[in-house]
């Protein structure tokens, strides 16, 4: 019987790929994935610093660990953005913690399990310098059966916002050779992706510094040409850096979702300027004019930050006033919280935490309305959705996703998945829309 593993993510799309990456490197050592973390023989929580509560959950996670530990001597680990910042240090603090593997370690992480099991010595690979490889993506040793996959182009980021700990725990940005990302682009498409979201902390800024001899919209006109691959997206942009040639990629390039992540942050010029974000709300807006010309029917969603401190009553209306111009298909909001290390942390007029909740739920509830009545656009139309799997809420029901990246269930069986029917919208939610296949070289509607 081979061995399992349990992986447990917390964090962003960039964590969730890395545990991928993880599973897959761990298959070489004879492991196999479990969904339940009592039946592992290794446990790894795949870890975020990014705000406060996903790093408080590392620690409540691993107090849940423990007694398997006690019981059945399970190996824990801990990766990820934690594991980078604090080192030697979680393992000091956390006496059954087997391995800390830093953010640009995961290559190694084989090695380390079979250190801990033959040796039973405890380890800790957070070196920077150890990066050798980093980037690379193990190939599959089984056939994926999935239909959409990320692709990391690049890691860490050069920006150093004032509030950001990304630049700390993931180094500075780096980009994987051009040919190495299509090879897998093309990897994958053999396997049956439709779909791929290259990734980075900041992806305009593919090919600008260390490695990748491209620019980023050059990659996306190469990856465009890739036999089998329907769609492509891609996450995070800076607005600084988003180029007019890229903006200008959203009508060229067929397989280019209309979609584009461009977190603003906030309104007010001067909180932009504390957080070190290079652009202004007028900047922005430019940015954001130009999409919708060039490509009308993109959707736009963001990261905002609400607390920032030096943030007053006006400079929050900034930021209400921003989203009201842009309308937004989607937002992601969150409360500001200092985080070691940041500049912003020697910033001294702190908002209130009730006046932060105040704000975070003010703008919530302006953009719930607003995400409706996007959605509710297009009840009517026809669109062409890529069929993702079963939908949680029925068995009769698939879901999948639009080129917009809204979610869509319509009533239709698994043979849809990895197909592209064009579904015709019926009924808007806050999440989700409800759909009716609509050709019948796909199946008749339902009755
Ligand atoms: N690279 C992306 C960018 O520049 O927009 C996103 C990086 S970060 C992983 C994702 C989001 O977390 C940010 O856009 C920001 O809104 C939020 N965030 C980062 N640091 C934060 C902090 N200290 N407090 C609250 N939110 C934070
Ligand atoms: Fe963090 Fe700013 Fe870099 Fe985004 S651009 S990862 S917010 S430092």
């Amino acid at each position: 019987m081979g061995k399992h593993v349990y992986i447990e993510t917390y964090g962003c799309q960039m964590n969730e790929h890395d545990s991928e990456q993880m599973l897959r490197l761990l298959e070489g050592v004879f492991y196999s994935e479990t969904k339940e973390a009592k039946d592992a023989d290794l446990i790894l929580i795949n870890t975020c610093s990014v705000r406060e509560k996903p790093e408080h959950k590392v620690y409540s996670a691993l107090g849940r660990f423990k007694k398997l530990k006690e019981e059945k001597g399970t190996i824990i680990g801990v990766a990820g953005c934690v594991a980078q910042q604090e080192g030697e240090r979680l393992l000091d603090r956390i006496p059954y913690l087997d391995m800390v593997i830093g953010t640009r370690a995961i290559q190694a992480l084989p090695d380390l399990v079979q250190k801990v099991e033959a040796l039973g010595q405890r380890v800790c690979e957070i070196g920077f310098d150890a990066e050798e490889g980093y980037l690379k993506t193990p190939l599959p040793q089984r056939p994926l059966f999935k239909v959409k996959s990320y692709v990391t182009i690049m890691q860490g980021c050069d920006h150093f916002c004032s509030f950001c700990i990304v630049p700390y725990v993931r180094g500075r940005e780096r980009s994987r050779p051009s040919k190495e990302i299509i090879k897998e682009v093309k990897d994958l498409a053999e396997m049956g992706v439709k779909e791929v979201c290259l990734l980075g902390q900041n992806v305009n800024g593919y090919g600008k510094g260390i490695g990748g001899e491209l620019g980023f919209s050059e990659l996306l006109h190469q990856i465009n040409e890739v036999n089998g691959i329907e769609r492509i997206r891609f996450t995070t942009s800076h607005p600084a850096d988003i180029s007019e040639e890229l903006i200008q990629a959203f009508p060229k390039l067929n397989k280019l979702c209309e979609h584009i992540h461009l977190p603003f942050q906030s309104g007010s010029n001067k909180i932009l300027k504390a957080m070190r974000r290079g652009y202004t709300k007028e900047s922005y807006l430019e940015k954001i004019d130009r999409l919708k010309e060039v490509c009308p029917s993109i959707a736009l969603t963001a990261d905002v930050i609400v607390g920032f401190p030096g943030e007053e009553e006006d400079d929050f209306k900034q930021t209400l006033d921003l989203m009201e111009r842009v309308q937004f298909d989607d937002l992601y909001s969150f409360k500001y919280s200092p985080r070691k290390g940041t500049k912003a942390t020697q910033f001294q007029d702190r908002v209130e935490e009730k006046v932060k909740q105040d704000r975070l739920s003010v703008l919530q509830e302006i953009q719930k309305e607003v995400t409706l009545k996007k959605n509710r656009e297009i009840e009517g139309r026809v669109e062409e959705v890529l069929v993702e799997g079963q939908s949680k809420q029925s068995d009769r029901d698939v879901t999948g996703r639009t080129r917009s990246n809204k979610i869509v269930n319509f009533e239709g069986s698994l043979d849809l998945v990895g197909k592209m029917p064009p579904i015709k919208i019926l009924k808007a939610y806050p999440h989700s829309l409800r759909g009716e296949i609509r050709s019948f070289e796909f199946g008749l509607p339902p009755q």
